[in-house]
């Protein structure tokens, strides 16, 4: 029965948002055992398999293990990150983790009803519904052939280092199921209909992140006589100024036809937008939101953010450093990248050190897999003529530690057509997040219906 589980999973969700597990970035923040200790007393006695994992005292994970029977079947995974990041509270018109259940207003103007409180769509929701959907089909008595795992999983927030990386690089064989694998993970940062729910976007893809620091050199002089000098400050501007202007050519892969071809644009622009010879001219005809997407959808962006130098105002400076935020696609390496510096500044190149500072690799997985066909006919319950968007995103979630090991990652959901794409868009690290009620039985029965789909 529709929305037979929406009271549970509402109740889970409340309880999650009022251990206030706030992930500052700080190591002694998020206190993710609170959430931790909620989700293993609440699949407890279901008679599944818990784990429990300490990174760091307060910053536990757990995961919770149905095993399957089939060794030819797949190992599928639900994760659900269990911190939230802060809020501030005077921007909220109720307790940010109060977890209230509030009437509310759909974009049609219909009354809905909402769990209010840090966490109610990034990603609490998400990690309430799947161990809602996980703990049904314990009580079932459920034998599926292949195995099915729960992950309530710290960190994600600033990084996964207390958490899915910190996992992925100590406890692998904690996700490996009867078969020896993980084929699948299934997390944030999807599902949400586009128009009216003909298109549903699914995260199959995330840029990856190499940022650099310039340290562009000068020689020290005196302020009072700068003729001819040799100045940091004046060389960096126009490193600085090389940067901007520079555009790597853009990069029209699989994952961008599909994107492009699935979409509802004109067949004139979709034509142009696919053509690497007429792309850059049709981005500057798009609205500027749409042009700033699809331009660091198809490019590895170059963003100089952070500039220090120069000592004092009588002294010629002798040092600059530039921080630049570079986001690659996927299948740009490192090597690209120092590659893609030297072509854009030129003859400046040799007079400007360059180090990394950050970096982690572009992810993505296929769109053509047996689970795509699941998810397609699961979303399809509710809004029946959809077609899924395969979607790069141009953040990072912890997709990419399992990625990087050959699963398959997607980050999908259900949601009700009551609230609007861009209503939830607002909602994501923002003031008065909450989520429709509707939407967390949808949820619940989505993940109860892929996980029977693909493990029998
Ligand atoms: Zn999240």
């Amino acid at each position: 029965m529709a929305g037979e589980h929406t009271q549970e999973t509402t109740e889970l969700l409340q309880a999650l948002i009022r251990n206030q597990c706030v992930n500052d970035g700080t190591p002694d923040s998020g206190n993710e055992t609170r959430n931790s200790d909620l989700l293993r007393t609440y699949l407890e006695g279901a008679g599944v398999e818990i784990q429990t994992f300490t990174s760091r005292p307060g910053r536990d994970s757990m995961i919770a293990r149905i095993e399957g029977t089939d060794p030819d079947a797949p190992t599928l995974c639900l994760m659900g990150h269990t911190d939230v990041v802060p809020v501030s509270p005077d921007g909220w018109s109720q307790d940010p983790f109060g977890g209230e259940l509030l009437t509310g207003t759909g974009h049609l103007g219909q009354p809905i009803t909402e769990v209010w409180g840090r966490g109610a769509i990034d990603m609490l929701n998400l990690t309430a519904s799947m161990a809602v959907a996980f703990k049904e089909l314990a009580r079932s008595n459920w034998k599926p052939k292949g195995t099915l795992l729960y992950y309530g999983v710290a960190d994600e927030e600033a990084g996964g280092v207390w958490g899915a990386k910190w996992m992925v690089d100590n406890h692998w064989d904690s996700f490996l199921g009867h078969n020896g694998r993980l084929d699948y993970v299934l997390t944030e940062m999807g599902g949400w209909p586009h128009g009216g729910g003909e298109k549903v976007g699914i995260t199959v893809g995330e840029k990856g992140i190499a940022w650099r620091r310039l340290r562009v050199k000068g020689t020290p002089g005196h302020g009072s006589m700068p003729y001819g000098t040799d100045n940091a400050v004046v060389k960096a501007a126009e490193v600085v100024s090389r940067l901007a202007k520079y555009r790597p050519a853009a990069r029209l892969d699989e994952l961008w036809a599909a994107r492009i071809g699935a979409s509802s644009l004109p067949e004139h622009l979709k034509a142009a937008l696919l053509d690497p010879a007429r792309i850059e001219a049709t981005l500057s005809e798009l609205n500027p939101g749409t042009a700033k997407l699809f331009h660091a959808c198809t490019h590895t962006t170059f963003s100089p953010n952070v500039v220090h130098g120069g000592v004092k105002t009588n002294v010629i400076p002798d040092t600059v450093e530039i921080d630049v935020d570079i986001r690659t696609l996927p299948g740009v390496t490192n090597d690209d990248v120092d590659g893609y510096l030297r072509e854009a500044l030129g003859e400046l190149a040799d007079e400007v050190e360059v180090s990394r500072i950050f970096g982690d690799e572009a992810t993505s997985s296929s769109a053509r897999t047996p689970m795509w066909d699941i998810l397609t006919r699961r979303t399809q319950v509710v809004y029946p003529d959809a077609e899924l968007l395969p979607e790069l995103i141009v953040g990072a979630t912890d997709s990419r530690f399992f990625r990087g090991k050959g699963t398959v990652a997607y980050g999908t959901g259900l949601y009700a057509p009551s609230v609007s794409f861009e209503q939830f868009a607002t909602r994501f690290h923002g003031h008065d997040e909450r989520i429709d009620i509707e939407s967390l039985g949808l949820c619940t029965d989505y993940w109860l219906g892929i996980a029977g789909d693909l493990l029998g």
